[in-house]
């Protein structure tokens, strides 16, 4: 029997362990931490159709905290308001999901081994490298480098915000250099303060500049981690005789426009837990079934991060006139940016058309 060496049981590592021993395979994971989900490093926020494509590895209703109706974003003061009267999204406990993926491994076969941190020495000649942003393995096996990432400070305290279904995300390359800042609200009475920043750009400054803005005068200290803003140029090669695939944030499956990476992330994983003896393969399935979206993602990134602050504003007041904030609501898709483009943006753009001219 195949056997399959996973590192890092994360989301990506756990989905890629239950698809693999779906197949056939035998799979091990080996996790540095003591358990799956712990440290937390993310705001838990998925899309309704994101959170669909991850219910047949958890239970959507068992991680689901506050329902989110759409987001108010502010492009340097200039503000557009995207709403739907159903959710758009769930902000979900992270941890537990975590946790949750990880014993479904575990109850399909997986053998986990917790503590256990991976350098150079691999249980099996197939290898799955999940092990995050940073991945050693990627380093180790000598993958093209990530280029570009967001350093970010998040913290959650209580906050009553005042539309506490909708998500607050705030555009300003002066204050939150090459990324942005967000309050995302996790009940009536707590939220998510995040800030993020492109290295080499400090993220303690722009905290700083968060809480003034939102005249917050006492927070608990930030957490800190970091987020990829590329897709390596190669995720998959053989080396000798052993296959190496990288999944998830070590591939950087990641939308660099919010840095949201688990609903890409699990969709490569259960690719590459299938393909784990094909890298090409694997390599050309996921990068023609989300390939096109993570280079639309990363377009939309590179686009705002150029802005100075009044490019950002004098952006923000077109889409107000094109009114796109009524074309969003109704057809945005915070997933995938390639189904917003199609015959409608276009009739929609040239009915406004007037309006900016
Ligand atoms: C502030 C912040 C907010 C975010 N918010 C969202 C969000 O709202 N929605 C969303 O979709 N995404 C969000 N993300 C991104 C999301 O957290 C990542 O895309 C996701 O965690 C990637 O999952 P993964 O399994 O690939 O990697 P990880 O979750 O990073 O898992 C990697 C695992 O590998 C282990 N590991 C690492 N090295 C080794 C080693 N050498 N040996 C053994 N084990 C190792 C680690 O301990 C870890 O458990 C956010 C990220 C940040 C930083």
């Amino acid at each position: 029997m195949r056997r399959i060496h996973i590192i890092g049981a994360g989301p990506s590592g756990s989905i890629a362990a239950i698809c693999a021993l779906r197949s056939g395979a035998d799979a091990v994971i080996s996790e540095e931490h003591p358990q799956a989900g712990l440290p937390e490093n993310c705001s838990g926020l998925f899309s309704i159709d994101g959170l669909s494509a991850l219910q047949p590895f958890v239970d959507q209703r068992k991680i689901m905290l506050k329902p989110i109706h759409g987001a108010i974003i502010d492009f340097c003061g200039e503000r557009i308001t995207v709403r739907r009267k159903e959710p758009v999204a769930y902000v979900c406990d992270r941890s537990k999901m975590d946790r949750l993926l990880c014993e479904k491994a575990e109850d399909t076969g997986a053998k986990i081994n917790f503590n256990e941190r991976i350098r150079d020495s691999f249980h099996s000649q197939d290898i799955i490298a999940a092990d995050g942003p940073l991945s050693g393995a990627a380093r180790h096996f000598g993958f093209p480098k990530i280029r570009g990432f967001a350093a970010t400070l998040q913290a959650r305290f209580k906050h009553r915000s005042e539309q506490s279904d909708m998500v607050e995300l705030f555009f300003s390359n002066s204050r939150f250099p090459g990324f942005f800042a967000w309050v995302i609200p996790r009940s009536e009475d707590e939220a998510e303060f995040g800030v993020g920043v492109e290295v080499p750009a400090r993220a303690g400054e722009a905290w700083n500049r968060l809480l003034r803005m939102k005249r917050i005068a006492d927070a608990p200290k930030p957490k800190g981690a970091v987020i990829p803003l590329e897709a390596r140029a190669q995720s998959a090669k053989r080396v000798g005789a052993r296959n190496v695939l990288l999944v998830g944030d070590a591939a950087g499956q990641v939308k660099s426009t919010t840095g949201g990476g688990v609903v890409f992330g699990a969709g490569c994983a259960a690719i590459a837990g299938i393909r784990s003896d094909d890298p090409l393969r694997y390599e050309l399935e996921w990068r023609l079934r989300y390939g096109a979206d993570l280079a639309m993602h990363s377009w939309l990134h590179n686009y705002l991060a150029g802005l100075d602050d009044r490019g950002m504003a004098s952006l923000g007041r077109r889409l107000n006139k094109l009114n796109m904030d009524d074309y969003l609501s109704m057809n945005g898709h915070m997933d995938k940016p390639t189904n917003m483009m199609g015959p409608d943006l276009m009739a929609h753009i040239l009915k406004n058309f007037a309006e900016i001219f």
